[in-house]
């Protein structure tokens, strides 16, 4: 009996996701006295094994499949799961853990928990979960009947520990050609070169209408830049294709918890903060002091975003240099 989890990789190297849904799951084996395997493509690099066994994974599933498409993983997931006897089940929520998370537990047969943002705690009858509902809006408490459950964590709530198993099997799965196949089949994977994810980003710079034009952004993309950031962007903003789609945060956008939201010229509607207000620090920057940014915002500068941009940007790099 163990904790299962899915570890993308991207690149040879294990994602953001992947490490914090690992380093979950080892922590809810060590928590039952089991222990935790890990399903990933074979393409991870040498270095992916030295990282999984240094967050204390046992067991190491790889496939000779690129594991991008949700038929797949949730295929492989599944004969891994039967493999190892897994009764708990790790993936995270992403585009990729919506789809998955759900279709294994029907495959399976036990129940569902899904954008957890809290450590399970143990109850009489199984266990209880915390997730966030109504657009972070308020928390919900879950009852999990019994002891099997496939988990599915919010990114950027856990944090990646380190707990040195010793040793690591590695199992090669081997697959009935076209046994994998589901009704959807990837074609291509276009990623965007060289931006940092909006869903795992540690920092995010964001702007809304106060830019005034997209001929404005190069003012918030130097400030992410300093800061390593991915960049964001209100509903109008990309309404108006000033930003491309992907970009939208939101209720009808992403929703995104990193450690620091900076808000420029964004008004602070109900349905822009849906998709903040988890973030852990938020920063606005805003020419009107009534902005309802201000209210959630930990940090505020009243002022005009073309005067405050190029001199936070510059302060950001003065000190990165003196102190990184
Ligand atoms: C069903 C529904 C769903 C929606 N979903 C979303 C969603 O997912 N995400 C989202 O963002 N919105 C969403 N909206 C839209 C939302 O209600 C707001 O209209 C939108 O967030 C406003 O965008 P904004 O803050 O960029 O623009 P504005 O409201 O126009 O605000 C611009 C801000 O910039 C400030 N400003 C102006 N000039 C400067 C300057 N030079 N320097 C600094 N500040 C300046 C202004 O004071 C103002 O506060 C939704 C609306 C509906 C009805």
């Amino acid at each position: 009996m163990s904790v299962l989890v899915f570890a993308p990789v991207q690149g040879g190297i294990l994602k953001k996701v992947a490490l914090e849904a690992v380093s979950f799951g080892v922590r809810l084996a060590r928590s039952r006295q089991s222990v935790c395997s890990v399903l990933c493509s074979a393409s991870a690099s040498a270095d992916t094994v030295k990282q999984l066994l240094d967050l204390g994974v046992s067991v190491n599933y790889r496939v000779d499949h690129d594991l991008s498409d949700s038929d797949s993983v949730t295929y492989y997931m599944a004969q891994a799961a039967a493999s190892c006897g897994a009764q708990q089940i790790v993936v995270s929520n992403t585009y990729m853990g919506k789809s998955v998370a759900p279709r294994l537990a029907v495959r399976m047969g036990i129940p569902l928990a899904s954008g957890v943002i809290d450590f399970p705690q143990a109850s009489e009858t199984g266990w209880e979960v915390r997730r966030s509902v109504f657009s972070n809006k308020g928390y919900a408490n879950l009852q999990v009947q019994g002891n099997s459950c496939v988990i599915s964590i919010t990114p950027n709530s856990f944090a990646t520990e380190s707990h040195p198993s010793g040793e690591m099997k590695t199992e090669h799965m081997v697959v009935a050609k076209g046994a994998q196949e589901g009704k959807i089949r990837l074609n291509r994977v276009d990623r965007v070169a060289g931006k940092i994810p909006l869903t795992e980003a540690e920092r995010v710079v964001s702007a809304g209408r106060g830019l005034k034009g997209p001929e404005n952004w190069h003012l918030v993309e130097s400030l992410a830049s300093s800061l390593d950031a991915a960049t964001a962007c209100s509903k109008p903003v990309s309404d108006m294709h000033w930003r491309p789609h992907e970009e939208h945060v939101g209720q009808t956008g992403i929703t995104i918890k990193p450690d620091l939201y900076i808000a420029i010229g964004i008004s602070g509607a109900i349905q822009h903060l849906a998709g903040v207000s988890s973030s852990k620090v938020i920063v606005a920057i805003n020419t009107d002091r009534e902005a309802p940014l201000f209210k959630v915002a930990d940090y505020g500068i009243v002022g005009d975003a073309f005067d405050v941009l190029p001199r936070l940007t510059e302060a950001v790099q003065r000190f990165r240099a003196a102190h990184v």
